[in-house]
């Protein structure tokens, strides 16, 4: 019999094991959605190629992309959860443990000594974001395979109030129209707006952990997600930037206030192999995903 703090390494690994195997279940419905509207031939011939890619790792028990990221976990965890002091070690625990069983790819690299640690953790790797939430007894864990060449490599800049929320347009389109391509399309688009860099940052990160399809709360950023949808799938890239009509799974803005003076705004891109996973525990260590519905621990 397990303790707790064993039971929940455990399910956290097989959880990101799994999430690097088999896609989000939103993910998947709109990669078929968009697969069935393309009528590039060669956008069909990709799509075909991803769908089989998805069935062999299932068959296989292997993962989605050759690049299994780097391990990214945002926690939003009730100050009564029965585990909170040892989550950060146990999550660390979970991510070693998830790299020799599924297996993911050794990428933790000591910056400045420059090895590679081999296990996929390192100073401040996997990275923890913390958001305590007062009088509840549950956590809630967002879990994210950051790719090298998709969600890690985002960008953040201040503008100027006079540039407006049109800056932040140009801003997204001046990146789409260069980097975009770097990470492979279809793509996830977050946007993060807020008073400083690393607001903005973070804001565009959460925003990658909303379902697909799903919109700004304030009725002006959901338009622009719109307006930017419609631009970016303009620009023709289509599945892995060979054309096509949709190049984007969607655009999320998230946004938290600013000072008068700046406009503080980032672009973090999730690829079509997005995998994100969401799942929530009560204070039993029952637990709950939304992203993932194929999803079955087996306690050994
Ligand atoms: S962008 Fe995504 S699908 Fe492409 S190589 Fe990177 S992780 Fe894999």
């Amino acid at each position: 019999m397990k303790t707790g703090v064993e039971k929940l390494t455990d399910v956290m690994a097989h959880f990101l094991g799994h999430t690097a195997i088999r896609l989000p279940d939103d993910v998947i419905a709109k990669l078929e959605e968009l697969r069935d509207k393309e009528d590039h031939p060669l956008a069909k011939v990709i799509y075909r190629t991803m769908f089989r890619n998805q069935r062999l790792a299932e068959e296989l028990q292997r993962p989605s992309c050759q690049d299994t990221g780097v391990s990214q976990y945002w926690v939003r965890c009730g100050t009564a959860f029965p585990y909170i002091n040892e989550l950060e070690d146990l999550l660390r625990e979970a991510t070693i443990q998830a790299t020799f069983e599924t297996p993911l790819r050794h990428n933790s690299v000591e910056t400045f000594d420059e090895y590679n640690t081999g296990k996929n953790v390192g100073k401040g790797t996997p990275t923890v974001w913390w958001d305590i939430i007062p009088h509840s007894d549950q956590c809630e864990i967002y879990t994210y395979l950051s790719g090298g060449g998709c969600s890690l490599p985002g960008c953040a800049t201040v503008l100027m109030p006079g540039e407006g929320y049109e800056g932040i347009v140009k801003f997204v389109m001046d990146r789409m129209t260069s980097y975009g391509l770097n990470a492979c399309p279809p793509l996830l688009i977050g946007i993060g707006v807020g008073t400083s860099v690393e607001t903005a940052a973070l804001n565009s990160k959460k925003a990658l952990m909303r379902p697909v399809d799903s919109h700004s709360d304030n009725p002006r950023a959901a338009k622009m997600e719109k307006l930017l949808e419609d631009g970016i799938n303009a620009l023709g890239l289509g599945p892995q930037g060979m054309g096509g009509h949709y190049s984007v799974m969607g655009v999320h803005i998230e946004n938290t206030a600013r000072h008068p003076s700046v406009i503080g705004c980032a672009l973090n891109v999730g690829c079509w192999s997005h995998r994100r996973g969401h799942i929530i525990f009560d204070k039993d260590l029952n637990f709950t995903t939304d992203t993932h519905s194929h999803f079955v621990y087996e306690e050994k």
